[in-house]
């Protein structure tokens, strides 16, 4: 029999969700706030299909991040969507880098990254991007990039010719549990179903705490701004060029990415937005800021990472630094190359009460509810993978007890 399954939010994850439950034949709603589906971090992110050089080996983000991948790539041919391999380079700058860059190497194999090569010094690095400065660098020729919210959109098409609903312009304002059964409480409607899952991004907290899961993780909404390259300048960037990342941090650092519509976009950054939905400085939610500082993770993070806070924050707010950073890579650029725009995108990254960064996929089951409370970069990526992860540990098939 087919059971009725209800996903809270319309982000590329609980849309990939949808599809795959209805297409093996349960009744699917999907209930999302706004009026158009991926408004939130999926229709604000950077459009890289990751290849999965960084992440630890054997974890979900590993992989998932290689088994979507491929997943994603087969659908975008499927449904005739741009999908372009234009490689990523992962530069170590000076020699002070290298043995990061070691690491990232490493790890990048034992993930199985297709085609990936070393590649060591200048004159090496400039036959894959011609204007960029360092001594060594790992290659990935199939990093790739898309548009997540048209692809998104060609999910949706599939969950409604399968016969699933999807409901814009419903906020989901309560959720409670029922003799085994699920009542979600939404603005204007309500629905009972057998199972719930919850992939509402920066709000996957807030509906945690409708259900009584525990309140640990938060969502410590991170803001990622972007700057561009002037377009008489977009050839200074053949693909991307990445920074070899800061292991104690969760973001990648800056780095130049020739999106899908050729725009060579810089950044995102990553400041603390002061708002779950915060995507400039002045949307400021009083509640939200409240909420995060009194947070007993807050002053171990704070502690932890001022410095790096500091840097990012004053990068925001004085073009001149964030230039100097982003001109260590390529030596040719002039500051009027590096043009501010007003996209940004603002990360969900949970946190713990010990103020640690949670760094893998975090999934969390509270009864008929299945909540997914960790799903940053690279979940775009992996969304398809982890609609299966998903169904395979936390959904019983169709007709199951
Ligand atoms: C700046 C930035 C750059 C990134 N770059 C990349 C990248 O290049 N590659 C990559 O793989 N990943 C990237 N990511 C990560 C990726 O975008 C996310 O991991 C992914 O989009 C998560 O999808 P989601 O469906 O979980 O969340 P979302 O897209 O945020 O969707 C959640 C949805 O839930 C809805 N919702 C919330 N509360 C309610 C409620 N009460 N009722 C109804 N609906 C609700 C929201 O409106 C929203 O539409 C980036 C993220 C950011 C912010």
């Amino acid at each position: 029999m087919a059971k009725r399954i209800g996903i809270i939010g319309g982000g590329i994850i609980g849309v990939a969700l949808a599809r795959a439950l209805s297409a093996r034949g349960d009744e699917v709603t999907v209930l999302e706030k706004e009026q158009r589906l991926a408004q939130h971090q999926t229709g604000h992110n950077s459009g890289v299909v990751h290849a999965g050089l960084y992440y630890a080996p054997g974890s979900l983000k590993a992989t998932l991040c290689a088994a979507g991948r491929v997943a994603l790539r087969e659908f975008c041919a499927a449904k005739s969507l741009p999908y372009r391999e234009v490689g990523k380079l992962v530069v170590a700058v000076d020699e002070s880098e290298v043995p990061a860059l070691n690491e990232i190497e490493r790890r990048s194999r034992e993930n199985g990254v297709p085609d990936l090569s070393r590649i060591d010094g200048v004159a090496r690095l400039r036959e894959i991007e011609p204007h960029v400065a360092g001594v060594a660098a790992v290659h990935s020729p199939h990093t790739a990039v898309v548009d997540y919210a048209t692809i998104t959109e060609a999910m949706a098409s599939d969950v409604r010719a399968a016969g699933g609903s999807i409901r814009l312009g419903h906020e989901v304002t309560g959720v409670r549990l029922e003799n085994g059964r699920v009542r979600v409480l939404a603005e204007s409607s309500e629905h009972v179903f057998d199972r719930l899952i919850v992939c509402a991004g920066l709000q996957s907290d807030v509906i945690a705490r409708f259900v009584g899961a525990d309140p640990s993780p938060k969502i410590l909404p991170f803001r990622g701004e972007y700057w561009q390259l002037a377009p008489e300048r977009a050839d200074l960037v053949r693909g991307m060029i990445y920074p070899v990342p800061d292991p104690r941090f969760p973001f990648l650092g800056v780095h130049f990415t020739r999106g899908i519509y050729d725009i060579v976009h810089v950044g995102p950054n990553a400041v603390p937005a002061l708002a779950r939905e915060g995507y400039r400085w002045l949307r400021v939610s009083p509640k939200d800021t409240w909420e995060s500082l009194r947070w007993p993770g807050a002053w171990p993070l704070a502690k932890k990472h001022w410095r790096m806070g500091v840097d990012e924050i004053s990068g925001s707010l004085a073009k001149p630094l964030y230039f100097r950073k982003a001109r260590r890579f390529i030596p040719e650029l002039r500051m009027p190359d590096l043009q501010r725009t007003e996209t940004a995108g603002v990360r969900a990254q949970a946190w713990g009460r010990d103020g640690a960064l949670l760094d893998d996929f975090a999934v969390d089951q509270v009864g008929p509810v299945t909540l997914l409370r960790n799903a940053p970069s690279p979940a775009a990526t992996s969304s398809l993978a982890i609609a299966d992860y998903l169904i395979e540990h936390h959904l019983a098939p169709t007709g199951a007890a």
